[in-house]
C-alpha cells in the first residue's frame, strides 16, 4: 500500500513510517518542519534501508497537496500533522484552530477530489475530558475538553463523522492515543521537544541528562495509589504498529474509533522510580502544586482495539524508560 504520512518527521509519525516499511508498505511524507528536523529523514532512511519520498511544505497549501496526489498513486493517508502543546494552545488558541483544522480540511478536500477516502487520524484521550468511568471505553462521552488543543481533536472527530454521514465510501479511523513514550531501539529517532518540555517523560529525561535541575511532581494529593497522577503510558513503537493494524482493517460500516493504550495506569512516582531503576540514575525531584485542569487518573479500556484490530502491546514500562533515555543519550 502507498501511504501518505502527514507530519511524518515528527515523534509518532516517524515511528509509524518505520512500522509501515516493516509491513512492506511504501511511504510518502509531507512535513513543514515546524516541530521536527529534516535530519529525521536521513535517520529514517538508515533504519528502513530505502529512500523515502519527502515533500517539505505546509499541509494547508492546497496546490502542494494536489501535486502530491497527482504525482503519486496514494492508497491511504495517516494524518499526524498538527500542533500539540496544551499550554501554548491556551495562550494562542487561533494558531491551534487554524493549523489543526486547516490542515485537516485541506487534506480531506484534496483526498475527496482524488477519490482517496481511506484515512487514519491521530486523535487523543484528551477528547474524553474528565473521565466519567474508568477504564475509558470508546463509548464514553466526548467533548468535555479543557483546552483548545483538545477541542481541535474533538472538532476534527466531528468533521470526520459528518463527512462519513455525507458519503459512506469514506473509510475513517480515529485513534485515541493515551500517553506515548519511549523511542525506537536504534536510538536514531525519538521525541525531541523544543525548550522546556510540558510532558512528564521528556522532562525526566532532561533532568537525568543534567539539562534541567529538578523534576516538579505536579500534585501528590490526588486520590490515587500514592497521591500522584496516574496515566496510561504506551511505548511509541507499539502505538505506531497500531496504525499499521488500523490500515489493514477493511470494515467500514461506521467511523471506526479505537483507544490505543496498554490498559494499565501508572503513577508519576511509579514511572519515575522505574526510570531510576532501569537507567541506574537518581532523579532530583520535589512535590509541587497540581497543574490547572489536570485529572487524577486516566487509562484505556483496550478491549475493542484488541478484538477488532488484534492490537496488543509488546513493550513494558522498563522498555519505555530505557529506550526513551537511550535516544536522549545518543542525541545529546
Ligand atoms: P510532533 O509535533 O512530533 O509531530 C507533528 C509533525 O507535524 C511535526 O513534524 C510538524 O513539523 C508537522 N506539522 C505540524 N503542522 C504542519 C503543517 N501545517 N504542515 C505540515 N506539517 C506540519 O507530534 P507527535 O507527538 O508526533 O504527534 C503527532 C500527532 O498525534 C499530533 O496530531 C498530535 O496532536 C497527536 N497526539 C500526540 C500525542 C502525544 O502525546 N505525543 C498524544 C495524542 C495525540
Ligand atoms: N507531571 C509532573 N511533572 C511534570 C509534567 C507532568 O508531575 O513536569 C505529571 C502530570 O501532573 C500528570 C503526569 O505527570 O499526572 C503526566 O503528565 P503529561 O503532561 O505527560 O501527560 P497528560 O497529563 O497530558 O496526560
Amino acid at each position: 500500500m502507498k501511504v501518505l504520512v502527514t507530519g511524518g518527521l515528527g515523534y509518532i509519525g516517524s515511528h509509524t513510517v518505520v512500522e509501515l516499511y516493516n509491513n512492506g508498505d511504501e511511504v510518502i511524507i509531507i512535513d513543514n518542519l515546524s516541530n521536527s528536523k529534516e535530519e529525521v529523514l536521513d535517520k529514517l532512511e538508515t533504519i528502513v534501508g530505502k529512500k523515502i519520498k519527502f515533500y517539505k511544505g505546509d499541509l494547508c497549501d492546497k496546490e502542494l497537496v494536489r501535486n502530491i496526489f497527482k504525482e503519486n498513486k496514494i492508497d491511504s493517508v495517516i494524518h499526524f500533522a498538527g500542533f500539540k502543546c496544551v499550554p501554548e494552545s491556551v495562550q494562542l488558541p487561533l494558531k491551534y484552530y487554524r493549523n489543526n483544522l486547516d490542515t485537516t480540511i485541506t487534506l480531506l478536500e484534496v483526498m475527496d477530489e482524488f477519490n482517496v477516502r481511506k484515512i487514519v487520524f491521530s486523535s487523543s484521550a484528551t477528547v474524553y475530558g474528565t473521565p466519567e468511568i474508568l477504564p475509558l471505553t470508546e463509548n464514553c462521552v466526548v467533548g468535555g475538553t479543557t483546552n483548545p488543543y483538545g477541542t481541535t481533536k474533538y472538532f476534527i472527530e466531528r468533521i470526520m463523522e459528518d463527512l462519513y454521514i455525507s458519503n459512506n465510501n469514506w473509510d475513517i479511523t480515529l485513534l485515541r492515543y493515551f500517553n506515548p513514550v519511549g523511542a525506537h531501539k536504534s536510538g536514531l529517532i525519538g521525541e525531541n521537544p523544543n525548550g522546556i518540555p510540558n510532558n512528564l517523560m521528556p522532562y525526566v529525561f532532561k533532568v537525568a541528562s543534567g539539562e534541567l535541575e529538578c523534576l516538579n511532581i505536579t500534585g501528590n494529593d490526588y486520590d490515587t495509589v500514592d497521591g500522584t497522577g496516574v496515566r496510561d503510558y504506551i511505548h511509541v513503537v507499539d502505538l505506531a504498529y497500531g496504525h499499521v493494524l488500523a490500515l489493514k482493517n477493511n470494515k467500514h460500516d461506521e467511523v471506526k474509533i479505537y483507544n490505543l493504550g496498554t490498559g494499565k495506569g501508572t503513577s508519576v512516582l511509579e514511572i519515575v522510580n522505574m526510570f531510576e531503576k532501569v537507567n541506574n540514575i537518581t532523579i532530583n525531584k520535589r512535590f509541587a502544586p497540581r497543574r490547572i485542569g489536570d485529572i487524577a487518573t486516566c487509562y484505556a479500556d483496550t478491549k475493542k482495539a484488541k478484538e477488532e484490530l488484534g492490537f496488543e502491546t509488546k513493550y513494558t514500562l522498563e522498555d519505555m524508560c530505557r529506550d526513551g533515555y537511550n535516544y536522549v543519550l545518543k542525541n545529546k
